[in-house]
């Protein structure tokens, strides 16, 4: 084919590259540098989840199944938000499962929004949000969060609005901060909602089961007045560990459900029958499960918050999630995504650079922050410490 005859494709979706975390989990493979960059676990998910799927797919249906999901994995997401956050969920109109928590968010913005509408994002921000939101025609407005600690304040939230806001979008816990919304922060937001009928908040949970030191997950949706206001993301890949399945479900009031459902039927309409029968049993599965998932991360949390002070980084707080956000101010000022670059070639350890988080181009991102995943086995974790200590010449 000769230029002339090559398709130009979408404009928008054209001019962004190949995602960030794609490009650092190749480089990572390439150089065969441990990968603390994309976020996913290094093993291989809970045994008794993956037998039941299993099991499934050899006696189970395998054709279509029930387009707003399984009526088991519908009933166990409304069972799930009752034990965990006292919702009720009605599971027959009140759940919709997607292919992953990517979908929802895709089908979230594709329901409810029209060409020119408004839809606030909070910045920094997982990267799909940007892309979907221009595809869909409509237009981001950014609010911005400042480290360290990443505080969401009325006035700037207050500013976003116009009477083209129709949704507002946001991600807790945080990635790629860590960052964990106060009860204050969600009371802001559930302001601004009760202030503005027109406006459906869009709460992307995926790490609502990966909170630390004890602090507990609250949902927007519990607050007074929200139950109708809300659509509630989560994703099997995070609370099970078990990335590649692309599970999520969105909970919410009826009517919400029913506009994001004329999405869904047109985008997958279905997601696999023998990974819902497995995420049915895993929502299922008693507390014991949830304490132990998150003393697991935490203490991965502690070990590589550890050591990466005593290299040299500065660590910020992080309260929940699998990310630890961090500034290489003392190693070198070149720009982020050229650090990581270097990191992964010299120390052989993949990370995410910060940028690839901000799209809003009014503001330069803060500068030198990269981000480290450490949902990964120990014997990763200190392979990646050992590797950076002695690129970064303290042995
Ligand atoms: N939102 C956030 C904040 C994420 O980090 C991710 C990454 N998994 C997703 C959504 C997408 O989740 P899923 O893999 O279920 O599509
Ligand atoms: N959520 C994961 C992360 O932040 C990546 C998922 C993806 O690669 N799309 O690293």
């Amino acid at each position: 084919m000769n230029d002339s005859t090559i398709p130009r494709g979408n404009a928008i979706l054209q001019s962004y590259g190949t995602t960030i975390f794609t490009t650092m989990s190749a480089l990572a493979t390439e150089l065969g540098a441990v990968n603390l960059g994309q976020g996913f676990p290094d093993d291989n998910g809970p045994e008794d989840v993956r037998k039941v799927a299993a099991e499934a797919l050899l006696h189970d249906s395998n054709q279509y199944p029930s387009m707003r999901g399984t009526p088991a994995l519908r009933a166990a997401v409304a069972e799930h938000d009752k034990r965990f956050y006292g919702l009720d969920i009605d599971p027959a109109d009140g759940v919709l499962v997607t292919s992953g928590a990517t979908e929802a968010l895709a089908a979230c913005i594709l329901a409810l929004t029209n060409p020119g509408d408004e839809v606030i994002v909070i910045e920094p921000l997982y990267d799909s949000y940007v892309p979907m939101i221009r595809r869909a025609g409509a237009v981001p407005k950014f609010v911005r969060l400042a480290p360290p600690h990443w505080k969401l304040d009325a006035e700037t939230l207050a500013k976003a609005v116009t009477p083209q806001t129709r949704a507002i979008l946001f991600n807790t816990p945080h990635n790629p901060t860590g960052a964990v919304l106060s009860r204050l922060e969600l009371e802001l937001i559930a302001d601004l909602l009760r202030a503005h009928p027109h406006i459906t908040a869009i709460c992307d949970e995926v790490y609502e089961h990966l909170l630390f030191d004890g602090i507990i997950h609250v949902p927007l949706m519990t607050l007074p007045g929200m139950a109708r206001r809300v659509l509630k993301i989560g994703s099997a890949g995070k609370s099970f560990s078990l990335t590649g399945w692309k599970v999520g479900y969105v909970s919410g009031d009826a009517a919400l459900i029913d506009l994001l459902a004329k999405a869904h039927q047109f985008l997958t309409f279905t997601t696999p029958p023998n990974l819902q029968a497995g995420v049915a049993y895993g929502l299922a599965k008693d507390d014991s499960y949830f304490q132990q998932f998150i003393a697991t991360l935490q203490a991965k949390r502690n070990l590589l918050t550890t050591a990466l002070s005593d290299i040299g980084f500065h660590v910020l707080p992080c309260a929940g999630t699998y990310f630890l956000t961090t500034s290489y101010s003392r190693f070198a000022d070149l720009p982020a995504n050229n650090f990581a670059e270097k990191l992964a070639r010299e120390a052989k350890v993949a990370t995410i650079p910060y940028d690839p988080f901000y799209a809003d181009p009014d503001g330069a991102p803060p500068p030198r922050l990269i981000r480290f995943c450490f949902a990964k086995q120990d014997a990763s974790l200190n392979q990646a410490v050992t590797n950076l200590r002695k690129a970064l010449r303290f042995e």
